[in-house]
C-alpha cells in the first residue's frame, strides 16, 4: 500500500469534506486486511526491539479524532504484541488545576517518550487548537488577558510547529493520525454503544453534545492539519469508517517509517567481544 496517499503535503490547504471516510484502498475483504495487519505487527515487534536496543531515536504517535472514530481500538490492535516496556500510552483529558497552572506543553513534556521508546498520545496538545477553540476555553487557561490576541490560533500553530521541529531535531520521530470518520458512521457507532449492553460504558451524553459541534470541529481540524503537517512531523488522514482498514493503514505507516530509520543493534568493540568470550569460558568451566 502506498502510504503517500494519506499523507498531508506541507502547506496544502485541505478540505475534509471532500476526503473520503470509507476508502479501503483496493482492499475488498476484511480477512485479507487482517492478514496484512498481522504481518505488519510482526514487523513492528522486530523493529521495536531494534529501536529499544539502539536507544537513540524515539517515536511519538499522535491520535486525534472525533468521538467514536476508533482511537482506542486502533491503539489496542495496532500496538498489540509490542513489548510493554518499550511503549508508553498517555490519554489527555481536560487539564487539571495543576496543569492549568503551567503552559499547555508542560504536561506534554512530562509524557514524551524516552529514547528507544514508542510514545502514543491518545489526544494531545492539538486539543489546544480544537476543543479549546470550538468552546472558547482559552479564557479558562489563566493566560494573561493582554496576551490573547485575535491571532492566537495562528500563534499556537507556530508554537506547535516549533515544538515538533525541536523534538525532531533531538531524535523524536513524529507521526500524526487523524482518524477521519463520517457523521453518519459516528451516529451508527453511538447507537451501537447505546443498544449493546457490553458497550454502554463507552457512551456518554457529552458525546451527543459534542456532535452538535460537528462542523466547527471539522473546520478547526482542517485548519490545524493544514497548518501543521510538515516533512518532519506529517499528518495522515486515515479513512475510519471501516475499522479494519483504518488499523491496517496506521500499521502500514508506522512500519514503513520505522523501517527507514537508521537504527541498529549496538556493535560491540573488540574488547567487549573478548570480555564475552572470557565470560563464556568461565561459565563453561564451572564445576
Ligand atoms: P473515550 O473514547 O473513552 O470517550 P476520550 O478521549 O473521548 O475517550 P474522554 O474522557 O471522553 O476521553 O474525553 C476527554 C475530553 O478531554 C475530550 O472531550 C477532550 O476534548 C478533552 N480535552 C483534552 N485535552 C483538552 C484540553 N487541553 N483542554 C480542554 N479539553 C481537553
Ligand atoms: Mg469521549
Amino acid at each position: 500500500m502506498s502510504i503517500n496517499k494519506f499523507i498531508v503535503k506541507p502547506n496544502l490547504k485541505i478540505d475534509l469534506s471532500i476526503i473520503k471516510t470509507d476508502d479501503t484502498n483496493g482492499f475488498s475483504s476484511k480477512k485479507d486486511a487482517k492478514k496484512v495487519l498481522k504481518n505488519n505487527i510482526k514487523k513492528m515487534i522486530a523493529l521495536q526491539d531494534k529501536l529499544y536496543a539502539d536507544d537513540n531515536y524515539s517515536m511519538l504517535l499522535i491520535f486525534q479524532a472525533m468521538d467514536a472514530a476508533g482511537k482506542d481500538g486502533t491503539i489496542k490492535h495496532v500496538m498489540s504484541g509490542l513489548n510493554p516496556q518499550g511503549t508508553q500510552v498517555t490519554s489527555f483529558k481536560q487539564p487539571s488545576a495543576e496543569e492549568l497552572n503551567h503552559n499547555y506543553l508542560w504536561r506534554i513534556n512530562k509524557a514524551l517518550p524516552e529514547r528507544g521508546r514508542i510514545g502514543i498520545f491518545n489526544r494531545s496538545y492539538y486539543e489546544e487548537v480544537l476543543v479549546v477553540r470550538v468552546h472558547d476555553l482559552i479564557k479558562n487557561e489563566k493566560i494573561p488577558k493582554e496576551l490573547i490576541s485575535d491571532n492566537i490560533w495562528n500563534q499556537r500553530f507556530k508554537e506547535i510547529n516549533d515544538f515538533e521541529k525541536f523534538l525532531f531535531d533531538n531524535g523524536t520521530i513524529i507521526l500524526k493520525f487523524f482518524l477521519h470518520v463520517s457523521k453518519e458512521e459516528q451516529k451508527k457507532r453511538f447507537l451501537e454503544r447505546i443498544d449493546k449492553k457490553s458497550k454502554n460504558w463507552k457512551f456518554s451524553d457529552a458525546d451527543i453534545k459534542e456532535r452538535q459541534f460537528w462542523n466547527e470541529y471539522q473546520k478547526c481540524y482542517q485548519e490545524a492539519i493544514s497548518a501543521t503537517s510538515k516533512k518532519h512531523a506529517p499528518w495522515f488522514i486515515i479513512p475510519a469508517d471501516h475499522k479494519w482498514f483504518m488499523r491496517l493503514a496506521v500499521s502500514e505507516i508506522i512500519v514503513e517509517t520505522m523501517d527507514k530509520l537508521p537504527i541498529n543493534y549496538p556493535k560491540l568493540s573488540a574488547e567487549q567481544l573478548k570480555d564475552l568470550a572470557d565470560c563464556k569460558k568461565q561459565l563453561e568451566d564451572e564445576k
